[in-house]
């Protein structure tokens, strides 16, 4: 299953991909409840009733290609972040190879959907791209063994961890989290593909384009932690609730480590893709 949030006159509301639409499953006589984090903390029993409620003939439909997106989950309780947890973007950074994951996060003010604008603060000079893998909670949970993190996974979807590397690593204490967490710094879509329909998350190409040239371009094989070591790693120290969305890392590649460095600009178009989960989109404006 192929779910989305998407703009509608009521707000946002959770939607299936159905062939060429997306459908309210809300605004239909089956009850579903209006948001996507809803549907998973309900159980899989509600992910088949979203399924049956997009398939009604009185479903409401929103053709494809004039769908408005906000990330997947528009309203997660948590985003955290894992850094340096590609071998050679590590490397690339100048970073010893981490023996265990390294934590930050963002908050639910830097989400945003496929094709809104990244806006580059007026306060940094260096804003950075990041293609990455996220993970999308369905289960809540708390010392999870790696072994069953799969069970608390509901799937898997496209993100860009955008860092002001000035504001990052410049500043005292270096606090990534302050650098990461900037207004619209955590795309992320177009859809949450459930686990049942994606691929196998450890072998997945994962590509970054700046206005259309490649700058990244791996494979999720090459991930230092794994999903479930991740996932059974931070509900060591906190629940894990349906819809969080955990941004796994990046590969190499980033602009800041590019001789000359490359950062983003008004004007700039992203696209980070994701063998099996779609291409996520985002101009860049100055702002
Ligand atoms: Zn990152």
């Amino acid at each position: 299953m192929r779910l989305a949030t998407i703009h509608t006159w009521a707000g946002p509301r959770a939607a299936v991909q159905q062939a060429d639409a997306f459908v309210d499953v809300h605004a239909t006589d089956v009850h579903v409840p209006p948001s996507v984090r809803q549907i998973l903390e309900a159980g899989p029993e509600m992910l088949a009733l979203a399924q049956h409620a997009a398939e009604r003939k009185d479903a409401v439909k929103y053709e494809s290609g004039k769908v408005k997106f906000y990330a997947p989950v528009h309203d997660p309780r948590k985003i955290v972040c894992i850094g340096l947890n590609y071998k050679d973007h590590a490397a690339e950074s100048g970073a010893p190879i981490p023996k265990e994951p390294i934590l930050f996060s963002k908050y639910a003010t830097a989400l945003i959907g496929h094709n809104e604008n990244i806006v580059i603060p007026p306060v940094s000079q260096e804003v950075d791209y990041e293609a990455e893998l996220v993970v999308v909670i369905g289960k809540a949970g708390r010392h999870i063994p790696a072994a069953a993190a799969l069970n608390h996974v509901a799937g898997y979807t496209v993100g860009h961890d955008v860092s002001a590397r000035d504001w990052q690593l410049k500043k005292d204490g270096k606090q990534w989290m302050v650098g990461k967490t900037f207004d619209t710094f955590a795309p992320a879509g177009p859809v949450l593909v459930t686990k049942d329909e994606a691929p196998d998350p450890h072998k997945l190409a994962i590509k970054l384009r700046l206005n259309g040239q490649t700058m990244q371009d791996s494979n999720t094989n090459q991930l230092i932690f794994g999903v479930g070591e991740i996932v059974a790693y931070l509900s060591q120290v906190f629940t894990l609730e349906a819809g969080d969305l955990i941004y796994t890392g990046t590969p190499p590649g980033v602009g800041f480590a590019k001789k000359p460095p490359v950062f983003l600009k008004g004007g700039d178009v992203v696209e980070v893709e994701i063998e099996g989960l779609g291409v996520l989109r985002n101009p860049v404006v100055q702002g």
